[in-house]
Parts: C-alpha cells; sequence; structure tokens
C-alpha cells in the first residue's frame, strides 16, 4: 500500500479564471478526476480566495496573487495583464510542482476563455484540454460565429445563429448579450470577440469537455461533435446533491466570497416546505437601483418567504426601508452556501440571473425557477429553461427595459402556485433524475471522465 502511494501519477494542472462561475466547474471536474486515480493542482490567480483549503480530498489548491477581477471583466486591459502574468508564472510553477509533488505534470487543463494556454502548454510539453463552462447551446451559437464572421454581414449572421439546426427557433433576444449587439460598435465588442476566441484553437486541442449531459442538450452536443470530438462531462455539482452519499464532497471548495451571516440553514429550517423563493443573480451581475426596488417590491406583494442574496457592492441599492419593512418574511444575505440553499427542502423556487452554474445546479436539484437573464450566455439559458426543460418562467422587461413589481410578483405566483408549478416541479425532477444517471458510474459523464483519466494514465506510463 505504501509503496503504491508513492508510485508517481499522471499529475493534471488545471487552471480556470479567477470568477466564482468558472472556479466552481473546475474545481468539481478535479475532484472526479482525482477520484479516478489522478494527480490534480488547482492554480487560482487571485487574491480574494477566502476560503482556501491547501488539499481538498486528493486536489491541491495553489493560489497567486493577483487583483481580483471583479467589475473588470469588460476590461482589455486586464485580459492582457492576466495573460502576461499567467504566462511568465505558470512554467516556474510546472517545474516547482513537479519537484515538490512527486508526480510530474503531464496536461493542462484550462478555461475555455484562456485559449492561448494551448500554447503553453505544447511549449512545456503538456497534454491540453479545454473546458467549456457555458452551454453547449451557447457554444454553438459562438462556434457559429466564430466560423462565419468574416464570411457574412453582422445582420446576416444574427439571423443565421439565431435558426441553428440543432436549436430551438431564438429571437434576438435569446441569443448571448454579446452576439445580440454584433451588429454595431459597442462597449461590449471586445467581450464578443472575448467569448468568441473560445473557438480560435478549438480543432488543435487535445480535449474539449463541455459542463453539460448528452440527455440535457442532445441535439446541440450531437451537432458540435460533427466538427470535432468533443466531451460532455456535466453536470459538474459536488456529487454529495447528486447522490447524496459522499457527505464530504458537499462543496465546491475556493470561494472569492464568504458566506454572510452564517445562519441561512437555521432561518430555513424555521419555514414550512417548500415555501422560500430564493434570490441570486450570482457572482457579478450589477441592477440599476430602479430594478432593485421593483424586485424588492415584488418579492413583498408575492407574499412568501423568500432568501436574497444582496451582494456587499449592491446592497446601497436596496431601498431605504425595504430590510425593516420585510424582516418578517425575508432574509437578505450578502453571499449564501447555494447548494445547501438549493437542497433545501423549505426552498420552493429560485429567482435567477440564469448564470450556468446556477441554472445546472437548480436543474440538478429540481428546483423550478424564475428566469430573470442579464447578460452573457443568460438570455440563452432562460430561453432553455421555459421553452425547452420547461422548469421555470421567463420574467417580461416593460418598454424601459425594467421588470416591475407586478412582473416579478406573477412569475412567482406561477411557480409557487397551481397546476403550472407543479408541472415544472414535475419536470425538474425527470432532470435531476437524468443528470444524476450521467454521472453515476458508467454513466455518458462519468464514461467521459474515466476515458480521459485511463488515456492520461497510459500516456504517462
Ligand atoms: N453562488 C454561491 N452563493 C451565492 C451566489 C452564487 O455559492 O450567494 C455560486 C453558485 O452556486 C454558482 C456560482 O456561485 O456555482 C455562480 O455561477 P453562475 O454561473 O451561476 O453565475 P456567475 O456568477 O458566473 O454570473
Amino acid at each position: 500500500m505504501e509503496k503504491q502511494e508513492r508510485q508517481s501519477k499522471s499529475h493534471v494542472l488545471a487552471l480556470p479564471i479567477p470568477a466564482q462561475g468558472h472556479i466552481n466547474p473546475m474545481m468539481q471536474f478535479s475532484k472526479r478526476l482525482a477520484s479516478k486515480g489522478l494527480h490534480v493542482t488547482v492554480v487560482i490567480f487571485s487574491s480574494k480566495v477566502t476560503k482556501h483549503t491547501r488539499r481538498l480530498g486528493s486536489v491541491e489548491v495553489v493560489t497567486v496573487d493577483f487583483v481580483s477581477y471583479e467589475g473588470k471583466l469588460s476590461s482589455d486591459d486586464y485580459s492582457k495583464q492576466f495573460q502576461a502574468a499567467v504566462t511568465r508564472k505558470l512554467p516556474e510553477l510546472v517545474a516547482e510542482l513537479n519537484n515538490s509533488s512527486g508526480h510530474p505534470i503531464s496536461c493542462l487543463l484550462y478555461d475555455s476563455h484562456l485559449p492561448w494556454l494551448l500554447d503553453t502548454a505544447r511549449q512545456l510539453g503538456l497534454t491540453g484540454a479545454s473546458l467549456f463552462t457555458q452551454s453547449c447551446a451557447v457554444d454553438n451559437v459562438y462556434y457559429n460565429v466564430h466560423e462565419m464572421q468574416l464570411k457574412i454581414p453582422p445582420e446576416e449572421l444574427l439571423v443565421t445563429v439565431s435558426r441553428l439546426p440543432a436549436l430551438s427557433p431564438l429571437e434576438i433576444t435569446d441569443l448571448p448579450s454579446f452576439v445580440q449587439g454584433m451588429d454595431s460598435e459597442s462597449e461590449y465588442s471586445f467581450l464578443l470577440n472575448h467569448v468568441v476566441g473560445q473557438f480560435s484553437n478549438f480543432r488543435e486541442a487535445d480535449w474539449i469537455f463541455v459542463n453539460t449531459f448528452t440527455t440535457l442538450e442532445e441535439e446541440a452536443v450531437n451537432w458540435l461533435a460533427s466538427q470535432r470530438s468533443i466531451k460532455p462531462i456535466g453536470p459538474l455539482i459536488p456529487s454529495f446533491y447528486l447522490d447524496n452519499q459522499l457527505e464530504d464532497d458537499k462543496e465546491y471548495g475556493p470561494s472569492l466570497f464568504k458566506p454572510n451571516p452564517d445562519g441561512c440553514n437555521e432561518w430555513l429550517d424555521s419555514k414550512e416546505t417548500g415555501s422560500v423563493v430564493y434570490v441570486s443573480f450570482g457572482s457579478m451581475a450589477a441592477l440599476g437601483e430602479e430594478q432593485m426596488a421593483e424586485i424588492a417590491w415584488g418579492l413583498k406583494r408575492s407574499d412568501c418567504n423568500f432568501l436574497w442574496v444582496v451582494r456587499e457592492s449592491e446592497r446601497k441599492k436596496l431601498p431605504s426601508n425595504f430590510v425593516e419593512e420585510s424582516a418578517e418574511k425575508g432574509l437578505i444575505v450578502t453571499w449564501s452556501p447555494q447548494l445547501e440553499v438549493l437542497a433545501h427542502k423549505s426552498v420552493g423556487c429560485f429567482m435567477t440571473h440564469c448564470g450556468w452554474n446556477s441554472t445546472l445546479e437548480a436543474l440538478s436539484l429540481g428546483v423550478p425557477m424564475v428566469a430573470m437573464p442579464h447578460w452573457t450566455d443568460q438570455p440563452t439559458n432562460a430561453k432553455c429553461i421555459a421553452d425547452v426543460w420547461h422548469v421555470g418562467v421567463r420574467v417580461k422587461e416593460n418598454e424601459k427595459g425594467i421588470v416591475t413589481k407586478e412582473e416579478v410578483e406573477g412569475c412567482i405566483r406561477e411557480v409557487m402556485e397551481g397546476e403550472r408549478g407543479n408541472e415544472m416541479r414535475r419536470n425538474s425532477e425527470k432532470w435531476m433524475k437524468l443528470a444524476k444517471i450521467a454521472v453515476d458510474e458508467g454513466g455518458s459523464s462519468d464514461k467521459s471522465i474515466t476515458e480521459f483519466a485511463a488515456e492520461l494514465g497510459r500516456k504517462f506510463h
């Protein structure tokens, strides 16, 4: 046994974008790889990691000081600085880890938003594997924009990508936000290039992984797979929530935020089954003051219990008397243990910005949604939630682009009360079962992970 432990293993170095919605799936993928016998180190370039365990199960976590990502997403400069820092540091880090771990690194697993890391992998003689953290439907849209943007005018391209063969017909407003705006020069042009750039060396990467599962997006997966081999490996959710067994795999791991206050679970325990609306717009979305007020009063009008995540940076936008006026029914926190919240029996509905992780988490835990997309891939996720998977309703904006309190109230009531809500709940439970099947031993996602681990092991020995 001792001898076996000392034997070196194939070692994967995993590098997510330092944003919560990217760290979480990369951590989870790393834990699954480690469970297949690989040694995995995750390196996070951020000074903001608050909860940092050096070792999570069999995964090592290394942090490198770098300025926080939050609020800098649209900055070209930030991307350039990040790329410079990573390419400078990585060869050093690989050499250090090769020495200290006793397991030579053989593969660089990188976030698809960092396609230039394939060159670094090649220079270091490593296998290059890319993890796509958005849905396969969204991947298809970006892929097609990438393939066609130099060939046809933007107006025509917009129509083409809203009619892709593997997706249900999309309105322009269902497309990812940066694609919606591509026919005009906008502040988001940089971001459009960035998301489409994920496909710049799509064919050259050794492995492409997608955080989805085949039964959820069968046509989209098959279509993208017709372009090159891809491996759906999701949903990348801690196994505790998928098979209810591994008590020690209940969290993603490193976080850029601390749950605050700590008492969400006790508060939820005190509420009736299915009576709470959980509201969260993820780690980045920033809403206007008027919109915050409409949500606040909409929640109050719904007369439901609610748990609302309002990040510290958003807090000043709450109506001044709201916290006191809603204290009887509501709890406002700056960050929640989201998976535990969604798994709690008192939660009956999730009002979400439709970030891909939040969407997969709700689907995998059987919680119906009120979809309130903000930007990036969220409108396309909202379309699928409402019209493809039938697990939620999507809010409508008024002519000023605001979701009114009456609309918030109506959508919450639709999910929390009546037959349509029950139907959504039944559909959610169906997806929850299919998600479990995909990640269970021998399921489609599990098989892909096993295949990758076996292939790396073979190359290594
Ligand atoms: N999350 C959390 N607590 C919160 C809000 C979000 O733990 O209060 C987690 C959530 O479970 C998810 C991630 O942060 O895994 C957010 O990712 P998502 O793709 O949903 O949205 P993004 O933050 O990237 O917009």
